[in-house]
């Protein structure tokens, strides 16, 4: 199973470097393990017999101690009538275009690699555009995403850059208020 690095290791708060395509093999080995810990993750029956691993919907290899551009994104979304799968396995994703419009996580963001609480609003563009090497369709792809959608990629990307939610966080004001930003 994958190891999870925490924020304590000082390589999780380094830049990742690109990956060369075509993408070799042994990566995509590596995002489908990816994938798969974080289907494995949302399954309760397998959390209930590994009680240490916590839910997540994305991944970076930084949090596997990978410093490489390439993350994988998985959860169940949409409504009932009308359910949508996200699954994403991204190599050098890369944010093209993206709105003024703020939004944020009214609960807060979590991180599979952070383990202490860090309240607070972690303000992320509404909109945004991504470039990126699908490696599960093989082939470059452009990725318009919005409000919970945008959150995750911008969530993940930020890992690559070694920066993580908290880094976000008003220090002096954690809740501050921005007008017009859409509350999720
Ligand atoms: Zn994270």
């Amino acid at each position: 199973m994958l190891r999870i690095v925490k924020d304590k290791v000082k390589s999780l708060h380094q830049p990742s470097v690109e990956i060369a395509l075509p993408l070799e093999a042994r990566y995509k080995r590596i995002l489908d393990a990816m994938l798969q810990y974080l289907k494995n993750s949302q399954n309760p029956e397998w959390r209930e017999r590994h009680p240490r691993v916590r839910e997540g919907v994305g991944l970076a290899a930084p949090q596997i101690g990978i410093n490489k551009c390439m993350l994988a994104i998985y959860y169940e979304a949409g409504s009932e009538e009308k359910p949508k799968i996200v699954s994403y396995e991204l190599v050098n994703p890369l944010i093209v275009e993206e709105s003024i419009r703020l939004c944020y996580l009214q609960g807060g963001e979590g991180c599979l690699s952070v383990d202490d609480p860090h309240p607070g609003k972690v303000y992320r563009k509404n909109r945004i555009k991504v470039k990126a090497y699908e490696a599960t369709l093989g082939k470059e792809v452009e990725i318009e995403a919005e409000g919970f959608d945008a959150v995750v990629l911008q969530h993940e990307i930020d890992h690559l850059h070694g920066v993580l939610f908290y880094d976000h966080i008003d220090k002096l004001d954690p809740d501050k208020t921005i007008v017009d930003a859409i509350a999720i």
